[in-house]
């Protein structure tokens, strides 16, 4: 489910073009492509978030990759992180599905929005700080939208201190120091939100054995049991 709101804010987004060396990126990707998607129209564009705007739980990611948001235009969809993200989700209960191929693949979420610090596919997943605090008000303005959203569950360290970055702009009551990023860690926030850490679910981490698929799951069950805590 998503609000006339959300609809009219990604509409906005797909038109940004603030960070130049991210949008002559993510157009020549979608132009050069990848040579198995060769007969497919990538979307080339910035990715709004996904999901269901009652949402409790907002899962927080780095940014689209080249290959997978990048080409199919809905967050974490057609890439190995993404498969890994909604069969975790599927499992907790937060999605009708675990496939996530395409934008028309009939996956739906209840109660969890995916989004991420950055909306357009970075040269080599890097954005710079510059492109991150360019980036920042689109996720902030969705969070503003997104009025039930409780607990955050960030994917990696740059999701994370993005998040962190931007609630501390916003006045949020943060706990100072700012906690280490690392699997598993949580926070409280003085409003009652709460946030959830676990590697990010990037070939790198899940191709060494950093993160293991019962390792993402359990993370992805404490935020379902996190949710499912809150008061009524
Ligand atoms: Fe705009 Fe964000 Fe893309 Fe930069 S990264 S061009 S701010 S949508």
């Amino acid at each position: 489910m998503t609000s006339v709101a959300l609809e009219i804010h990604a509409a906005a987004l797909t038109k940004c073009r603030r960070c130049p060396r991210l949008v002559v990126w993510r157009e020549n990707v979608a132009v050069e492509k990848r040579a198995s998607f060769r007969s497919q129209d990538y979307w080339g564009q910035p990715v709004s978030g996904f999901g269901d705007s009652a949402a409790r739980l907002v899962v927080v990611g780095l940014a689209p990759a080249a290959h997978g948001a990048n080409r199919t235009g809905r967050m974490f969809t057609g890439d190995r992180s993404g498969d890994w993200l909604y069969r975790a989700l599927y499992r907790a209960g937060f999605a009708n599905q675990p496939d996530a191929i395409d934008r028309y693949d009939g996956l739906e979420l209840t109660d969890a929005w995916v989004t991420s610090a950055v909306r357009c596919a970075p040269p080599a997943n890097k954005p710079t700080p510059e492109e991150r605090d360019n980036c920042s008000s689109w996720l902030s303005a969705e969070l503003d939208m997104l009025g039930s959203h409780r607990v955050f569950l960030c994917l990696g360290a740059f999701g994370f201190h993005a998040l962190w970055r931007l609630l501390d702009r916003s006045g949020v009551d943060l706990p100072h120091p700012r906690p280490r990023f690392t699997h598993g860690v949580e926070v409280a926030f003085g409003d009652g939100r709460q946030l959830l850490c676990s590697f990010h679910p990037s070939q790198q981490n899940t191709f060494t054995g950093r993160l293991t698929e019962s390792m993402f799951d359990a993370i992805v069950k404490r935020a379902r049991l996190l949710v499912d805590q809150l008061p009524h």
